[in-house]
């Protein structure tokens, strides 16, 4: 980076840091948007941090910097609170795969079946199921819940994974059509060239890769729970399966242990359209603000509460 960039970016930061105190707007970001937001991130998380961290924030408005799925089931969660994001078009094209349509259908074919979604779901999505997880806590949910079969979705790779541990029977919505594009992409023979070139080296990957990624790896786990299982193993030296920004997250949390990502082309467009300048125009304008219809939000927002009690379970 040049020094004017960094000049530049400095001063954005600054502009940032001013702005969110003088209007009292707490800044909230997904471990996958880029590390200069990262800096000046007031709480920083996966999809179940931040939808538990929520209502502990005092400000009323809250600038979200991650996907839409995310600020909405902040707003579901919040509805008190004022959400804004910097770009409306940041989206999740895997939540997108999966139409309230699709479950509707799947319910009809597997009535009394419980439907759980992966947080990474739209409003509309939620409404229809019985109970959301995350990566983070999705086996924890499926084993509480009381049925054999599941209908789950959206994504295939986190359900097969789950419906191997728990030994319980999937349906799968929309089924092969829904995957992450930035895990999922992620070729399985990556694994073999980097024990090659770090023999030594353990391979932790993300359950939203395919399932020849995730045979070969050492560890499987959500975002969240990557740190906790570096600090628990112990090793010197670890391989990132999952997207590229969370490896400036994981060696903040680890500055003596080497890491490097699988994939460094494991990048989340989405998550990218978010930077400084339209966090810094978002702060000015108040503009961007999620909105969820009331009927619809209490609809959502059932399924979130049942994951939580599988959790107390
Ligand atoms: S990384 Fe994958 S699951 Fe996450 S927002 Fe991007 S496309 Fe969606």
């Amino acid at each position: 980076m040049t020094d004017t960039l960094q000049e530049n970016m400095k001063l954005l930061k600054n502009q940032i840091n001013t702005l969110k105190k003088e209007k009292n707007i707490t800044l909230v970001c997904h471990n996958y948007v880029s590390s200069e937001i990262i800096d000046i991130a007031d709480f920083k998380g996966d999809s179940l941090t931040l939808a538990s961290i929520a209502s502990k924030i005092e400000s009323e408005k809250i600038l979200f910097v991650g996907v839409d799925f995310m600020a909405e089931t902040l707003k579901i969660l919040n509805p008190t609170k004022r959400i804004f994001v910097p770009n409306i078009l940041a989206t999740c094209p895997m939540a997108n795969s999966l139409s309230p349509e699709m479950i509707q259908e799947a319910k009809k074919q597997y009535p009394s079946t419980p439907v759980v979604l992966y947080v990474n779901s739209t409003a509309e999505c939620k409404a229809e199921a019985d109970y959301v997880c995350t990566s983070g806590n999705a086996l924890e949910v499926i084993n509480n819940i009381p049925s054999d079969t599941i209908i789950f979705g959206p994504d295939k790779n986190l359900g097969q994974h789950i419906e191997k541990l728990s030994g319980k029977k999937m349906i799968y919505v929309p089924g092969e059509s829904g995957f992450c594009y930035v895990h999922d992409k992620i070729p399985g023979s990556l694994v073999d060239e980097v024990r090659v070139v770090h023999p030594n080296a353990k391979v932790i990957v993300h359950p939203e890769c395919a399932l020849e990624v995730r045979e070969k790896a050492d560890f499987i786990g959500s975002t969240g729970q990557m740190a906790g299982i570096i600090a628990k193993d112990g090793g010197e030296c670890y391989i990132i399966g999952t997207e590229v920004g969370m490896l400036y997250n994981l060696k903040e949390a680890h500055p003596n242990v080497t890491l490097y990502a699988l994939s460094p082309h494991a990048m989340c467009s989405n998550m990218k359209k978010n930077n400084l300048l339209n966090i810094l125009a978002t702060l000015k304008s108040e503009s961007n603000e999620i909105i969820v219809e009331e009927s619809l939000r209490l609809k959502a927002k059932t399924c979130i509460v049942n994951m939580f009690e599988m959790m107390r379970s």
